[in-house]
């Protein structure tokens, strides 16, 4: 891995963060207040090329790989992190399409959601069950050439607009888990009302009732019975762009930091001479870099889809330590500002509040953790 960005990964980084500074940041409180992101600005963002960054050309991308698309949602998301929250929602749906789907299903929904002419949704998590989704209890019942699906989805990202869901159920006569792939508010399909939560508020979260809702067995993605290596290589995928959306809460609050040590002023001096606001500006320095290089690493693994095996094992690591860095440092930066900090004006209280989001989405960390130790004992493949 390359420790600089070479010329592409440049352009990109560049685009992403004029589009975030001049574009993105005009939302920033209609999309707070609203609990949305607005149809024009997700337009922006993909007339801007950003949703195709890690798709081949053939599909309308740009083909400039994940360690780019990374620095797109750090860019995103030093300026709005609830957007780069549910746009990295829709590109991991047409991740998952590109890896596991046939090519009819690619052609149908790759080059659209490069366009950005919808907004895709991964539903797992249920009220039972979360971080561990072998216990999903969605129900899948065929007839003919059709599924029947029943249950609840919990806390789904997207679920309101229309666009395709890749949605996973348990089959009622095999009970293996099978992954589908459907139109969102169709019959049988409803969503409760966004749920209330302490940051992203951006980006809503819904429950999604299933009432007999049916779908074709061409809808369905990879094989019948075959859906649990699809979840997990397609959150693998997501919890990488997950990393660097919360490397842009860090990058900020830190941003935020240094400028408010540098002007605050105590006995008439800068308060960044005090040794205790070095101790916490390095310490947020040292961790918000470790982040990034991980993440980084991780985006360089995520090209190569026949890698998915050994990512699966580092994503839920490093997806644990960037959550914690996130929440560490955010914190850190809000104590820097002192009350200050805890204001909206300041707004390290938002990121502090978004990077909060951070342990409990995609897995919870510990459970993270205990995967990543399980794996790593349990196998002959060194991770480093
Ligand atoms: C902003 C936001 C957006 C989200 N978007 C989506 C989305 O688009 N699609 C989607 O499907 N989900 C989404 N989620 C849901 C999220 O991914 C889950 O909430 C998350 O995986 C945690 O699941 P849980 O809440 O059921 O917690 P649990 O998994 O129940 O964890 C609760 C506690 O139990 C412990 N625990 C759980 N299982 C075990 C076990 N087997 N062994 C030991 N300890 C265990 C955990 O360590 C944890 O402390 C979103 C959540 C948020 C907050």
């Amino acid at each position: 891995m390359e420790f600089r960005l070479n010329e592409i990964q440049q352009i990109v980084q560049d685009t992403a963060r004029e589009i975030a500074t001049k574009e993105i940041t005009k939302y920033v409180d209609e999309i707070e207040k609203t609990h949305s992101v607005p149809e024009a600005l997700m337009k922006t963002i993909a007339d801007a090329g950003i949703p195709g960054i890690p798709f081949a050309e053939a599909y309308g991308g740009v083909d400039a790989g994940y360690i780019a698309m990374s620095c797109a949602y750090e860019e995103i998301a030093k300026v709005c992190p609830s957007v780069s929250v549910s746009l990295l929602v829709c590109i991991s749906f047409l991740e998952a399409v590109k890896n596991y789907g046939n090519e009819e299903q690619i052609k149908k929904y790759v080059p659209a959601g490069i366009r950005g002419e919808f907004r895709g949704s991964l539903a797992f998590t249920e009220p039972g069950t979360g971080s561990d989704p072998k216990q999903i209890t969605t129900t899948a019942k065929k007839e003919g050439e059709y599924y029947i699906l029943n249950g609840t989805k919990r806390f789904i990202t997207n679920a309101a607009y229309s666009g395709p869901i890749l949605l996973f159920a348990r089959d009622s006569e095999t009970q293996s888990i099978t992954a589908f792939v459907f139109d969102k508010l169709g019959e049988g399909y409803s969503t409760s009302t966004p749920w209330d939560v302490v940051g992203m508020r951006g980006s809503a979260i819904y429950d999604v009732f299933l009432d007999n809702v049916k779908v074709h067995e061409s809808g369905i993605l990879g094989k019948p019975g075959e859906g649990f290596p699809v979840l997990l290589g397609t959150v693998a995928h997501s919890k990488v762009a997950l990393c660097a959306t919360f490397v842009g809460t860090m990058a900020t609050s830190y941003a935020l930091a240094v400028k408010y040590a540098k002007e605050k002023m105590h006995r008439d001096k800068p308060i960044s001479k005090f040794p205790s606001i070095q101790l916490k500006i390095a310490q947020i320095a040292a961790k918000l870099e470790s982040a990034r290089l991980l993440t980084r690493k991780l985006s360089e693994e995520s090209d190569d889809h026949s890698r998915i095996e050994h990512m699966k094992a580092w994503v839920g690591m490093v997806k644990a330590f960037v959550s914690d860095v996130a929440v560490e440092t955010n914190l850190l930066a809000m104590n820097v500002l002192g009350a200050y900090g805890v204001t909206e004006e300041y707004k390290v209280e938002r990121f502090l509040r978004d990077a909060l989001i951070a342990p409990h989405i995609e897995g919870v960390s510990d459970l993270q953790r205990v995967i990543a130790g399980s794996y790593i004992l349990g196998s002959d493949d060194a991770l480093v």
